[in-house]
C-alpha cells in the first residue's frame, strides 16, 4: 500500500466529517455487503417527546406523570428524558426517587413517594407478573400502530397507565438508505424497540429487513448470526448498547453525536451523526483503495 494514498483518503475523510481509526479500516469497507442500522439515535433523531397519557380507572394523569416522571428523571435514556421533561412541564416539580435501578433494554424501576414503580416495556411488567388490563393493552396497540413507542407504568403490583413517546426519523435517513443500497449494501434495522414501531420506521426509510425487540446484550449475537450466514457486516450505532456490536461487526461506524462507548468501539466516527455520511465513508474508503491498487 502506498502511504500517500491512505493519507489523502483519511485527510479527505476528515473534511467530510469522517474520522478513521487507522488505514487498515479501509480494507473492510470493500467487502461489506450488509449494513445494520440501530434505530434510536441513528435512523431517528433520538429526541423523543411525550405525547399521550392514558390512565387505568382511578388513576389521574397528574399521579401517573408524577411517579413515572420522577423515576425517569434519574435515567439518561432518550425515552426517559422525554417522559421526565414532559411530566415536569405538565405537573411541575418532580419528587426525588428513594430508589432507582436501570434495567437495560426494558426500562427503570424504583421507589417514588413510597410506591414501588416500574416504567418500561410490557416485558418489564411481566417479569413482576403484572399484566396490562385490556383497555391499556388496546391503547398501547393503537399507539404502536401509529409508530409511537408506548411505555407502560405500574406501581404496587398493578398496571396504572400508558405513556406514549414519539421520535422523528432524521431528514437524511431515507436518502442515506437508498445511497447505501446503490453501494450494494443490504440495510437491516436493528432495535430494542417493539416490532410495530420498528416496522413503521423501516417503511418510512425503505428498509425491508427488521430485527426488533432485541435486548442490548443480544445485539452482538445478531451481528454474529448475520456473519455466520456468510454476510460481511457494517454496523452503524450511537448508544452504549451498540458498543459491543460495533466492535464485533466487520466495520463499525459510530455516530459522533452518540455516546463515548460507541465512538471508542467503532472503526469510523461520523462526526455530524448523519447517516448520509456513512455512505460517503464507504464510498470514499473504496475509492481510496482503488487508488492504491
Ligand atoms: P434501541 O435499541 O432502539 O436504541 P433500547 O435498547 O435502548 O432501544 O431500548 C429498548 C426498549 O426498552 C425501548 O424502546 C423502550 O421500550 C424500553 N426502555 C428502555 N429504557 C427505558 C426507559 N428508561 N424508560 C422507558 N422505556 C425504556
Ligand atoms: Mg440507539
Amino acid at each position: 500500500a502506498t502511504p500517500t494514498a491512505l493519507m489523502v483518503g483519511t485527510g479527505r475523510g476528515a473534511q467530510l466529517g469522517i474520522l478513521i481509526k487507522g488505514p487498515e479500516v479501509l480494507e473492510s469497507t470493500r467487502r461489506v455487503d450488509t449494513v445494520v442500522l440501530d434505530k434510536t439515535g441513528t435512523v431517528t433523531t433520538g429526541r423523543m417527546a411525550l405525547h399521550d397519557v392514558i390512565t387505568a380507572p382511578g388513576v389521574t394523569d397528574q399521579e401517573l406523570l408524577r411517579l413515572a416522571g420522577a423515576l425517569e428523571h434519574a435515567s439518561e435514556h432518550p425515552i426517559a428524558r422525554a417522559i421526565a421533561d414532559g411530566a415536569a412541564e405538565r405537573t411541575g416539580a418532580l419528587p426525588t426517587p428513594e430508589g432507582f435501578e436501570n434495567v437495560a433494554g426494558l426500562g427503570v424501576q424504583g421507589v417514588v413517594d413510597g410506591h414501588a414503580v416500574l416504567v418500561g416495556r410490557e416485558k418489564l411488567l411481566s417479569e413482576w407478573a403484572i399484566e396490562l388490563p385490556a383497555e391499556l393493552a388496546a391503547a398501547k396497540a393503537a399507539a404502536e400502530a401509529e409508530g409511537r413507542t408506548a411505555v407502560a407504568v405500574a406501581w404496587n403490583g398493578e398496571a396504572r397507565g400508558i405513556l406514549t413517546v414519539a421520535d422523528a426519523v432524521k431528514d437524511t435517513s431515507a436518502e442515506a438508505v437508498a445511497e447505501l443500497r446503490r453501494l450494494g449494501l443490504t440495510p437491516v434495522l436493528l432495535t430494542g424497540d417493539n416490532k410495530a414501531v420498528a416496522e413503521s420506521v423501516a417503511r418510512e426509510v425503505g428498509i425491508d429487513e427488521v430485527i426488533a425487540e432485541v435486548l442490548p446484550q443480544d445485539k452482538v449475537a445478531v451481528v454474529k448470526r448475520l456473519q455466520a450466514e456468510g454476510r460481511t457486516v457494517a454496523m452503524v450505532g450511537d448508544g452504549v448498547n451498540d458498543a459491543a456490536a460495533l466492535a464485533t461487526a466487520d466495520l463499525g461506524l459510530a455516530m459522533g453525536t452518540g455516546t463515548d462507548a460507541a465512538i471508542e468501539a467503532g472503526d469510523l466516527t461520523l462526526v455530524r451523526g448523519d447517516l448520509l455520511v456513512a455512505a460517503d465513508a464507504i464510498r470514499l474508503s473504496r475509492r481510496t483503495l482503488a487508488t492504491i491498487k
